[in-house]
């Protein structure tokens, strides 16, 4: 076999694909790790982290990112900044194609996590990083006393507004229904603040502005009317969807594109595991994803195991 052919290639670098290999690592399967084209992952776009175990006083997400790729690094795992671009599952070992290189390997843990995912209105593309964004952490700094949209209703929206309101002047946070989906502890957190103005049943149509975002057409989906409100940035954060584009048509992929997955981590495909937010629509905590990547780990070496390919 070349020497390109791995035991374990791990695709993604966030708590799911960091702790797959910090496992994988320690059971001596020389992994490699190709940590694609945002280290770390979603994390490193939050701030304080209070959910993740071992940290009395919470940590802060990039800071969180950094140690584990540092733990990984400092158990022997080989890190690459490589973003793959096709794969082929139908030949054995599996092929791995990066923008670099071609690798092998006997078995695959996808964990190539979840993307931004955008409302698709007029003006939204053009206006991105001139007042359109997806992430408070990077872009908030530079909202100090300005007038700032916040889409969604779920937990991610509530920190998004909670954290601009450190900056803004006032945060309007618009929201589709009539009730947050964000846990309650959040939604509490959101309607105490008094920078915070909540409408509910709106939907943003269009993002106007020629240089910058200086208004949005709001519509009101429950008396159906719609109107113009003036606006200096709007930040979306209305979900994730998975990165799964790769593997369509070479595993089984549900109709939201996460990867299916039986007993944590099994794909349709014999000795590819999948850990992480690109196989679960529903809990998506950094702690869960974390547990099943070390579960997928030890799935990929008895995996190798079994079959003594190792
Ligand atoms: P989410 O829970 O899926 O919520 C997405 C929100 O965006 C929903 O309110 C949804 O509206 C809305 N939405 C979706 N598509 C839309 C569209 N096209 N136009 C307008 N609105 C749209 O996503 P999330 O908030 O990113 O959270 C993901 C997971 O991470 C959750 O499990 C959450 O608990 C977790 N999380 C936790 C924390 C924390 O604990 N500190 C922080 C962030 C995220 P509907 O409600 O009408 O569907």
């Amino acid at each position: 076999m070349s020497n390109n052919t791995y035991n374990t290639i791990i695709l993604g670098s966030g708590p799911a694909g960091l702790t797959a290999s910090i496992y994988a690592s320690r059971s001596n399967l020389n992994p490699l790790l190709l940590e694609g084209d945002t280290p770390g992952g979603q994390l490193t776009i939050t701030t304080l982290v209070e959910n993740f175990p071992g940290f009395k006083n919470g940590i802060m997400g990039p800071q969180l990112m950094m140690d584990m790729r540092d733990q990984a690094k400092n158990v022997g795992v080989e890190i690459r900044t490589e973003k793959v671009v096709k794969v082929n599952l139908s030949i054995y070992p599996f092929s791995i194609q990066t923008e670099k290189e071609e690798y092998f390997t006997k078995s695959l843990i996808i964990s190539t996590g979840a993307s931004t995912r955008w409302l698709n209105v007029d003006g939204e593309e053009r206006l991105m990083g001139k007042g359109v964004s997806g992430c408070a952490t990077c872009d908030g700094p530079f909202f100090k006393d300005k007038q700032l949209i916040v889409v969604g209703g779920g937990d991610s929206a509530m920190e998004e507004a909670l954290f601009l309101t450190k900056f803004a002047s006032k945060v309007t946070l618009v929201h589709r229904r009539d009730e947050f989906r964000a846990s309650s502890v959040m939604q509490d957190r959101v309607k105490k603040n008094p920078k915070i103005e909540i409408l509910f049943n709106s939907e943003i149509k269009k993002i106007n502005g020629t240089e910058k975002v200086e208004s949005v057409d709001l519509f009101n989906n429950k008396d159906n009317k719609e109107y113009k409100l003036g606006i200096d940035g709007v930040f979306i954060a209305i979900g994730h969807n998975p990165n799964t584009e790769i593997f369509k048509d070479q595993i089984d992929i549900d109709d939201n594109g996460y990867i299916k997955v039986k007993n944590f981590t099994e794909t349709s495909k014999e000795g590819v595991f999948a850990a992480g937010d690109v196989s679960d629509p529903k809990y998506k905590q950094a702690i869960s994803s974390a547990g099943i990547g070390c579960i997928a780990a030890i799935d990929a070496l008895h995996f190798l195991e079994d079959r003594n390919l190792l």
